[in-house]
């Protein structure tokens, strides 16, 4: 994926200056950045979920261009291609662990319910709650919420899964549940996007680190670069945060 020049306003407020990113296949992005840096707004370009004033984007099959009004069959297209799991699991109350993931795929791909049953299954597996497929949100923690969230985003079988904070809402040791997931996930054939304030899961899992500061890309490079970098504004983060 190549973003080329996202640029995004509210009102007089430029939250993204001009974003040139590209994120290989397979590979893990953490993008980092103080609060109000543009982080979430660049995630939700990716998917649409926000529309840039202007810039590109390239999901492999040749650059479509973000800026002004996009036809429909755009935006189903871009949005298509990436997943996004949020900070809070936002699932279904009404459902259980494998009906939440099971949704998608029967209504967005048309799979049978049996088939979207067992694939549901599978990814409950694979995030390790398979003995709480048939448990309601309300009766899991919120490390096994967020890891049905993240088997819902599987579910899609997107070719982006893109992360916001996704540990932020849990306590430690519910949150180390949920990068143990993502871990396994970045060392498959996955290409993650994450945002995060932790600077050990970057370590941990990125191939590559971004740092964002008010609006613009300030750093990207290696998760080595980013903890050696002397630039006094990654110093100051790292101070900071770590
Ligand atoms: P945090 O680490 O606190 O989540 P962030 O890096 O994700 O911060 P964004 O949420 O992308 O930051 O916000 C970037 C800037 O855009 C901020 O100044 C924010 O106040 C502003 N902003 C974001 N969304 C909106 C909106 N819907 N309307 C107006 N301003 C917004
Ligand atoms: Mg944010």
């Amino acid at each position: 994926m190549r973003l080329t020049g996202i640029r995004k306003t509210f009102g007089e407020l430029v939250a993204l200056d001009g974003v040139d990113l590209e994120v290989p296949r397979g590979t893990t992005t953490v993008l980092l950045g103080p609060s109000g840096s543009g982080k979430s707004t660049l995630l939700r370009c990716i998917n649409l979920l926000e529309t840039p004033d202007a810039g590109r984007i390239d999901l492999g099959d040749g650059p479509v261009d973000l800026g002004g009004i996009l036809p429909r069959r755009t935006v189903r297209q871009v949005r298509s291609r990436s997943t996004m799991v949020f900070q809070q699991f936002n699932l279904f109350p009404h459902l259980t662990a494998l009906g939440n993931v099971a949704l998608a795929p029967v209504h967005a791909r048309g799979l049978s319910r049996s088939a979207a049953d067992e694939l549901a299954r599978g990814l409950l597996a694979k995030v390790g709650l398979a003995e709480k497929a048939d448990a309601y949100p309300d009766r899991l923690s919120g490390g096994q919420q967020q890891r049905v969230a993240i088997a819902r985003a599987l579910a899609m079988d997107p070719d982006f899964l893109l992360f916001d904070e996704p540990t932020s809402a849990l306590d430690p040791e519910l949150a180390a549940e949920v990068v143990a997931v993502l871990a396994d996930l970045a060392a498959e054939d996955r290409t993650l996007v994450v945002v995060t304030h932790s600077l050990a899961f970057a370590r941990r899992v990125a191939d590559r680190v971004v740092f964002l500061e008010d609006g613009r890309i300030v750093q990207d490079g290696s998760p080595q670069d980013f903890f050696e970098s002397e630039d006094p504004r990654l110093r100051r983060f790292r101070d900071v945060v770590g």
